[in-house]
C-alpha cells in the first residue's frame, strides 16, 4: 500500500493524524465534563449513515474514469443533515466523517436547525475541465439523490466547490424531481435563490467572534498584526475584513506557498492580483511582499492574530509550541490537533474553535433555506443583522461556559452543542 492509498490518515509533516479520531477526543473531553452516559454517547457520537459510491464519468477525450465519492450523515436529531461537499485530490472516509462530526456540532454550537453531514469526491478538480466537472457534479448528485432533500440532507460548498457546482446539484435534483427545489442546496448564485452576504459569510462570521475575542483579551484591531493561512473563500475575506479594520497582515499563503511582508500586505492589490490568476503564485513580483522558503514557518510568526483557513492538521505538536499569537481564530475546519490544543492552552493562547468560528457559513446557509422555503428574499443588511446577532452571542455563550466549567473555548464549545444534540435526541427518544 502507496503512502496515498493510506485513505485512513491525513498526513502532516511526516506523521499521520486522523482527524476523526482528533474530533471523537474534543467530544470526549466535553463528554467527561458533561458527566453524559455510556449509552448517551453511543447514541449522538458516531455517524448515523456513510455512503460509498464510484461515479464513472466521459471525459473529453472519450475515455471513462471512474471516481470515489462519500457522504456521511452524522447526526440528524435537531434536523436535517447539513454540510458542503469537498472535490479535492486527499478527500479519505476518515476526513468526511470527521467534517460531517463537525458540522453536528457547529450547528447545535450557534443553534440552527440542522444537523451534520458532509460529502466528498477523490479528484483534482483543477484537472478537469469544466465539462468533466459538471458530469461529474451530476453523477454524484444522482447517485445519491435518495439521500438528498429539502428536508433530509442539505449539501453546501466547501474546499475545490463553489456555486456552479451547487447549480448543477440543484437542478439534478428539481430535473429528477421535476420541480424547482432550490432549498436541496445552500451556496448557491444569488440568481437562483442564493443568498445575500453568503459569499462572505464565514469570513463575517470569523469577523464577529473576533470582535468579541479582542473585547474579551483587551486588543484593539487597528494595533495588532495578522497571517493568514489558505486564501480561498475564507482566508481571502478574513484578510479583506481584517484588513479593512486596520490589522496589519504580515503573511498569506494558498497551496503555491507563503507570503511575507512584515510592514503589512496590500490587501486589495492581492485581491486584484487574483482576478486576472487562479492563486498567489507570482503575486510577490505584483504585490510587495517576500516568498517564505517555508511556507508552514507562517504559523510561527511573531502576530497577535492567527488564522488557519486552509486545511485540517496544520498546528500539531510538533509546531505548537513555537506560535505565537495571542488569538487564533480558526477559519478551517479541525486546523489544530487535540495535542497541540493542549499546548496552547499552556501557553494561553486564545482559540477561537472552527465549530464556533467558521459557523458564519452554515448560519448563512440556514437563512438562505429559510428564504428559498419562504419564497422571499432578504436585503444584505437584514442578513448582517442576523449573522452578527447569532455569531457574537454564540461566541458570548461558549465564553460563558468556558468560564463556568473552567475549560478552554473549544470543550465549552462541545458542551453547548452537545447538550443540544443529547436533549433533541433524547426527547424524540428511539424509532423502533
Ligand atoms: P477554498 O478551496 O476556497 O480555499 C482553500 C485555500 O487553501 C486555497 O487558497 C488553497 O490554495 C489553500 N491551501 C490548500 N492547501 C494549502 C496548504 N497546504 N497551505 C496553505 N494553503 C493551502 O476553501 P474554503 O472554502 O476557503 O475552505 C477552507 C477551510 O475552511 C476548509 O477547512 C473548509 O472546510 C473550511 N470552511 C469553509 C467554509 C465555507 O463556507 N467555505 C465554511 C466553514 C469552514
Amino acid at each position: 500500500m502507496t503512502t496515498e492509498q493510506k485513505i485512513n490518515d491525513v498526513k502532516f509533516h511526516d506523521s499521520p493524524v486522523s482527524a476523526f479520531e482528533n474530533a471523537l477526543k474534543q467530544f470526549d473531553a466535553a463528554a467527561k465534563a458533561l458527566n453524559l452516559t455510556p449509552n448517551q454517547i453511543a447514541v449522538i457520537k458516531e455517524p448515523r449513515r456513510i455512503t460509498e459510491v464510484q461515479l464513472p464519468v466521459r471525459m473529453d477525450d472519450g475515455s471513462v474514469q471512474v471516481f470515489k465519492g462519500y457522504r456521511v450523515q452524522h447526526n440528524i436529531a435537531r434536523g436535517p443533515a447539513k454540510g458542503g461537499v469537498r472535490f479535492h485530490q486527499d478527500v479519505n472516509l476518515d476526513e468526511v466523517k470527521a467534517l460531517a462530526f463537525w458540522m453536528t456540532y457547529k450547528c447545535a454550537t450557534t443553534n440552527v436547525p440542522f444537523g451534520g453531514g458532509k460529502g466528498g469526491i477523490i479528484v483534482d478538480p483543477t484537472k478537469l475541465s469544466k465539462g468533466e466537472l459538471e458530469r461529474l457534479a451530476r453523477r454524484y448528485f444522482a447517485e445519491l439523490i435518495d439521500l438528498f432533500g429539502p428536508d433530509k440532507d442539505v449539501p453546501a460548498p466547501d474546499v475545490g466547490t463553489n456555486p456552479e457546482v451547487m447549480s448543477w446539484f440543484m437542478d439534478t435534483y428539481s430535473m429528477h424531481h421535476g420541480e424547482f427545489t432550490p432549498a436541496v442546496i445552500t451556496g448557491k448564485p444569488i440568481e437562483l435563490g442564493g443568498s445575500a452576504g453568503r459569499t462572505e459569510a464565514t469570513a463575517q462570521g470569523l469577523m464577529y467572534c473576533v470582535y468579541e475575542a479582542v473585547k474579551h483579551l483587551n486588543l484593539d484591531l487597528k494595533k495588532c498584526s495578522a497571517a493568514v493561512q489558505g486564501f480561498g473563500n475564507v482566508g481571502s475575506y478574513s484578510a479583506k475584513l481584517l484588513y479593512n479594520e486596520g490589522t496589519k497582515i504580515v503573511a498569506i499563503s494558498d497551496v503555491t506557498g507563503a507570503y511575507q511582508n512584515d510592514k503589512g500586505i496590500d490587501i486589495p492589490a492581492v485581491f486584484n492580483y487574483l482576478k486576472d490568476h487562479k492563486t498567489l503564485n507570482g503575486a510577490e513580483k505584483v504585490v510587495s511582499m517576500t516568498k517564505m522558503s517555508d511556507p508552514m514557518a507562517l504559523l510561527e510568526l511573531p502576530v497577535d492574530i492567527l488564522v488557519p483557513a486552509a486545511l485540517e492538521n496544520q498546528i500539531t505538536p510538533k509546531n505548537a509550541a513555537k506560535i505565537k499569537a495571542k488569538l487564533i481564530a480558526e477559519g478551517a475546519n479541525g486546523p489544530i490537533t487535540t495535542e497541540a490544543d493542549k499546548v496552547l492552552d499552556k501557553n494561553g493562547t486564545f482559540v477561537i474553535p472552527d465549530i464556533l468560528c467558521n459557523a458564519g457559513g452554515v448560519t448563512c446557509s440556514y437563512l438562505e433555506w429559510v428564504q428559498n422555503r419562504m419564497g422571499y428574499y432578504w436585503t444584505n443588511e437584514r442578513i448582517q443583522e442576523d449573522l452578527s446577532r447569532i455569531m457574537r452571542s454564540s461566541f458570548n455563550a461558549v465564553l460563558e461556559t468556558s468560564k463556568q466549567y473552567k475549560v478552554n473555548m473549544r470543550i465549552a464549545a462541545f458542551i453547548v452543542a452537545i447538550q443540544r444534540v443529547t436533549k433533541a435526541s433524547e426527547m424524540r427518544g428511539l424509532y423502533a
